[in-house]
């Protein structure tokens, strides 16, 4: 993929780690390992080239997180402010847009069960800071400002929130989350908060009084609402109370695994209709398939983006891979409880693989996505509009 710019910058390189903070033992270049060569030959290389070189790229869920190299180490390390952030592997992702979390659900200073307000914010101030000091990545606010990615040869960043669990009960908090360049928030995350219902819950009330109060906000403001998380019928009535389309924006089909993580054709059909996406996912134990429970490959996460574009057409699908730097699946495991992510991959008999072949981290999900994409000989302008073209239609019309 096209290299972006990188100047050598470290997260927090202006502090001194262990005088201003304390710094953990992280991969090193394994965590850029390539898991599966998707081989090309010339003129398929000749398409790869072209993609990357004038299609907008965009990823609708990835991390430039770090995770710690001591699985021990997860909890202590996410329970202080200075995570690091791995500029140089976005940069080497060729992803020209990203939505970025920077991974809020897991933002523990303050509590053990995440999503807190003050805890949130805290993340936010200190990840912008960091940001500031270094020009890899930019943080986009309007449309404009996205398409200066593939010409600066910059990364940008959409900052985004997992869940609105951490408005509580307060509208304005949409505001000013907006006023801090939050673009794109999730209604709920796995389980029920304030607004709706997450999708591990065994009854869903759909979207409460004050989860379409913010809906609302959010149409008014220019905020991308994405229901990810969301409950099946707390996501049919964020469809339907949304003036502007819904994304979904790390997901699959549950017609292709059976598990409450993956939507139901209905919520998949609905989204479409109101003119939204869907972003394929790949985090260890989401888009497995029913014809291979027991291997998570890009073969197994690539057969929902088939049966998504079969099921609501080229014009409603994108990629969402959800990946990071480091053990996906020991952040996993640290974290299984606090964000019931067990129940949330369901019941089904198969056995947890320790990465996803071909999309282990940033640096080669996206490209190997579009080169499996390019070998089963998808068109070109089906590619760009999986790529991008189909979430950036959508930003035209939300960012203001
Ligand atoms: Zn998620």
């Amino acid at each position: 993929m096209t290299v972006k710019q990188y100047d050598g910058y470290r997260s927090f390189q202006y502090l001194t780690p262990g005088k201003h903070y304390r710094s953990y033992l992280l991969p090193q270049s394994d965590r850029y390992r390539n898991t599966c060569e998707i081989k090309l030959s010339e003129t398929e290389e000749r398409i790869f080239d072209t993609i990357q070189k004038y299609y907008p790229i965009v990823s609708l869920r990835d991390h430039g997180f770090i995770v710690p190299k001591n699985p021990d180490d997860i909890i202590p390390y996410c329970r202080q402010l200075h995570t690091e952030f791995d500029y140089e592997g976005l940069a080497r992702s060729g992803i020209d847009l990203v939505f970025e979390n920077f991974m809020d659900g897991i933002s523990i200073i303050s509590s053990l069960s995440g999503l807190k307000w003050n805890d949130v914010i805290m993340t936010l101030g200190i990840r912008f800071c960091d940001i500031a000091k270094q020009d890899t990545v930019y943080l986009a606010k309007t449309f404009k400002d996205l398409r200066e990615a593939k010409i600066t040869k910059r990364v940008a960043i959409l900052p985004s929130i997992e869940a609105a669990s951490i408005l509580e009960n307060e509208i304005d908090r949409v505001d000013v989350l907006y006023g801090l360049g939050i673009r794109c928030m999730g209604i709920t995350y796995n389980d029920a908060n304030t607004l709706g219902s997450g999708l591990t819950e065994k009854f869903d009330g759909g979207l409460t009084k004050f989860g379409r109060k913010v809906v609302e906000r959010m149409n008014t403001l220019g905020m991308v609402i994405d229901i990810s998380h969301c409950g099946d019928k707390t996501s049919l009535d964020i469809i339907e109370a949304s003036e502007s389309p819904v994304m979904i924006t790390h997901a699959g089909a549950r017609k292709v695994w059976d598990s409450p993580r993956m939507k139901p054709d209905e919520v998949l059909l609905a989204c479409a209709k109101k003119g939204g996406i869907i972003g394929v996912c790949a985090a260890p134990n989401t888009t497995l398939s029913s014809k291979n429970p027991h291997e998570h490959t890009i073969e197994s996460v690539m057969e929902h983006l088939e049966y998504l574009k079969d099921l609501v057409g080229i014009d409603h699908v994108g990629l969402g891979p959800d990946t990071f730097f480091g053990d996906h699946v020991a952040l996993q495991h640290a974290f299984d409880d606090m964000l019931s992510l067990h129940e949330s991959h369901g019941n089904q008999d198969y056995e947890t693989p320790s990465f996803v072949e071909g999309l282990e981290n940033p640096t080669e999900a996206m490209s190997n996505m579009i080169k499996w994409m390019i070998k089963k000989n998808y068109k070109i302008q089906m590619v760009e509009k999986i790529v991008g073209g189909n979430a950036l239609r959508i930003l035209r019309n939300i960012l203001l």
